[in-house]
């Protein structure tokens, strides 16, 4: 059986969460497709002289409740139905934890790995001039994903200022805190998935001291988790990158992880720990299981195999449509992507306004703020869960975000 992709997914969970929210059948429809998906082919000199094509997309998928936001990825898998996956979840992730925003994403099909810093830059360069009559501070504004980072904004406003003949910040979050970025947005995501499972914990009375976790993905959303987890007592007891995971049953030190990656040319390979598949690490008896890498990590297979009590998702869209069904049928509570890893755009959003007003904040303002916002989502959603008598909590997430993104098409009505 071929499981569905990304984009069939996301339409999967939109139409389970239906049936618990009354919205009317035209906005329901509306809901479902993007608003637009800008397509581009980028032209780009590289080091040895040559001039190498490149695809890339940015989708604005929704925009009733603020301007389109949303990271932009680099990366080989990245194609239009991926975007438009990833575009619709930042709709609900920023509706559901109520910032004045709509979703969007961006991304370019390229491998970082193959190509030279220089090149990097000349690609974000063009992407930019590719996107920049659709994005701007009050339409569309990007920020990091995968394979992007405050390098890659700061040449995003960059390009974007130069054609605009001033600087403009806040077209872009995630900047370096030198060009007006915000102290704690790089840690902002691991920080909001560290906070999600501590919550996560307290409710199902799960003790965080000496609690068993393994995280797919040591990027920099992981890499942060692990980080913060230990910090309150967790054990990391594995974490994975491409080249494999890493496994110890009395938890991981991560700092000296961390220190081995940056020296190892940013690869866990070779570090003095059992090594296990990525696929013994999601099958891992623990408290909480934490896919941070990609989508789809968590198929049926995995789903009927995976022993932990708990998964946090950080990834987006890390659990297959039909691997939810299966672990629902087996009571494994699923703390969904759009609430564990919205702490990034939060911190995004946090940093559009310290802009917006030329004024910036210090990094325990900006961490209180996020946690707050954060719990008080987390308490909304278990509130749906269960008042509403809903079955999944990705489900109770849904109805919230699609209510609040239905009841903003209803009030601005349609026009022209
Ligand atoms: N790429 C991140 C996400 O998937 C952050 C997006 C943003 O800050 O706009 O949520």
């Amino acid at each position: 059986m071929t499981e569905s992709g990304p984009l069939e997914n996301m339409l999967a969970q939109m139409e389970q969460a239906r049936e618990y929210v009354d919205i009317d059948d035209g906005i329901f429809e509306r809901l479902k497709s993007p608003e637009r998906t800008l397509s581009v082919s980028l032209p780009v000199r590289m080091d040895d002289g040559s001039v190498e094509v490149f695809d890339a997309y940015r989708c604005q998928f929704d925009s009733a409740r603020g301007p389109y936001k949303g990271g932009i990825r680099y990366h080989p898998n990245v194609s239009e139905e991926e975007v438009s996956a990833l575009a619709g979840w930042m709709t609900w992730k920023t509706a559901l934890v109520d910032l004045p925003f709509g979703g969007a994403k961006g991304g370019i099909v390229c491998n970082t790995k193959e190509l030279s810093d220089n090149e990097v830059e000349q690609l974000t360069r063009r992407y930019t001039e590719g996107i920049r009559r659709m994005i701007g501070p009050e339409t569309d504004i990007p920020a990091p994903d995968m394979n992007t980072d405050e390098r890659t904004m700061a040449w995003v406003m960059d390009t974007y200022s130069v054609y605009q003949g001033y600087a403009v910040p806040e077209v872009v979050t995630g900047k370096p805190p030198e060009i007006g970025g915000t102290d704690g947005r790089v840690e902002a995501t691991g920080r909001g998935v560290a906070i999600t499972t501590e919550e996560t914990f307290e409710y199902f009375d799960t003790d965080v001291e000496n609690a068993d976790v393994a995280i797919q993905g040591f990027g920099n959303v992981g890499s942060v988790t692990a980080d913060l987890l230990t910090e309150r007592g967790a054990n990391v007891v594995a974490v994975s990158d491409v080249s494999g995971a890493i496994y110890d049953p009395d938890g991981l030190d991560i700092e000296d992880v961390q220190a081995y990656v940056e020296s190892n040319d940013g690869r866990l390979e070779g570090y003095d720990a059992e090594a296990i598949s990525n696929d013994d690490l999601l099958t891992l008896d623990v408290d909480a299981l934490i896919p941070a890498a990609i989508e789809d990590v968590i198929t049926v297979d995995v789903a009927e195999r995976l022993e932990a009590d708990v998964v946090v998702e950080a990834a987006n869209g890390p659990t297959t449509f039909d691997a939810a069904q299966i672990l629902q049928e087996r009571d494994v509570p699923v703390v969904p992507d759009i609430l564990a890893n919205a702490g990034g755009v939060i911190v995004s959003y946090l940093e559009w306004v310290q802009n917006s007003q030329q004024y910036s904040w210090d990094v325990e303002e900006v961490n209180r703020d996020l946690r707050q916002r954060l719990t008080s989502a987390f308490d909304e959603m278990l509130g749906a869960y269960e008042a509403r008598d809903i079955p999944t909590l990705r489900t109770a997430a849904y109805t919230i975000a699609l209510e609040r993104s239905a009841d903003a098409h209803e009030y601005r009505g349609l026009f022209p």
